[in-house]
């Protein structure tokens, strides 16, 4: 019953994980919210949708212990986890310094354990869960100047193929949606002639809409969603074909 299932949304208050979060507050899913540091934005995001945030860093395991137990206490035991939360630190490779490579590794990367670790056991106990995870186009292709990020996104997909493995048999499923350029703040933010430079390699001649990504995570929450697990979707509007 859609109406019963929590769900939780790392990176929820912002961006693409806020168009998720609100998509599934549609369907009827309590709906919970994580955010890493930008109280304004998620303050604005809680009193728009009156959905709770919660405040904690996805690459420290302690702090996503805690959080999570304090979200499986207030809100309910999370049947579906959107590991959403993602950053960007690019550079060509011979000069990205180790703080830059390990940041997004941490955040992008080791995020799928710490969020996942702390509740999955709660899942199989209850025969039910969906874990959504948002790759990236560039952890498909690699994209130059994104060594880091194109590592972390790539290593999303290896993660979701095992673990999806380990997981069928407790009716939990896992799979990754990997996105091309959508329009939140971080693409809107780059200058408009390489943003137009970008969407001229784009074969549906646009960017993606965060709400093209929230359809999609609604379609895997789904509970008649229980065959579709290991798999990719890819939503990039043809720029790479996978
Ligand atoms: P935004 O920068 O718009 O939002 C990122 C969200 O993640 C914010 O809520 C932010 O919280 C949160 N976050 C960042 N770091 C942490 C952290 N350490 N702990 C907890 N939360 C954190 O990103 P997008 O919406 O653009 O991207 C969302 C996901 O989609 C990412 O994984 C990204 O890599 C992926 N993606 C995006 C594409 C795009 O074109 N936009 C393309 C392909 C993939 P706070 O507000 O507090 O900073």
């Amino acid at each position: 019953m859609a109406q019963e299932r929590v769900a939780l949304v790392t990176g929820g208050t912002r961006g693409i994980g806020a168009a998720i979060a609100k998509g599934l507050q549609a369907k009827g899913y309590k709906v919970a919210a994580n955010y890493g540091g930008n109280d304004e934005a998620a303050n604005a995001f809680k009193a728009e949708t009156g959905i709770p945030v919660f405040k904690f860093d996805v690459g420290d395991y302690a702090a996503c212990e805690a959080g999570i137990k304090q979200i499986e206490a207030e809100v309910g035991p999370i049947d579906i986890l959107v590991n959403n939360a993602g950053i960007t630190r690019d550079g060509a490779f011979h000069k990205m310094s180790f703080e830059k490579w390990q940041a997004v590794i941490k955040t992008n990367l080791d995020s799928m354990f710490t969020c996942t670790r702390p509740l999955i056991e709660g899942m199989r106990s209850r025969n039910f869960g969906r874990i959504i995870l948002i790759s990236s186009i560039n952890g498909q292709k690699g994209q130059a100047g994104q060594t880091n990020y194109s590592a972390a996104k790539a290593g999303v997909i290896g993660f979701a193929k095992a673990l999806a493995q380990e997981s069928a048999g407790k009716g939990i499923t896992v799979n990754v949606i990997a996105p091309g350029y959508v329009a939140t703040e971080m693409v809107m933010a780059v200058a408009e002639d390489i943003r137009n430079k970008i969407i001229s390699t784009i074969p549906v001649g646009r960017l993606g809409e965060a709400e093209e990504i929230a359809r999609a995570v609604e379609y895997l929450a789904a509970e008649d969603s229980g065959f579709v697990t290991g798999s990719t979707i890819t939503i990039n509007g043809g720029q790479y074909i996978a």
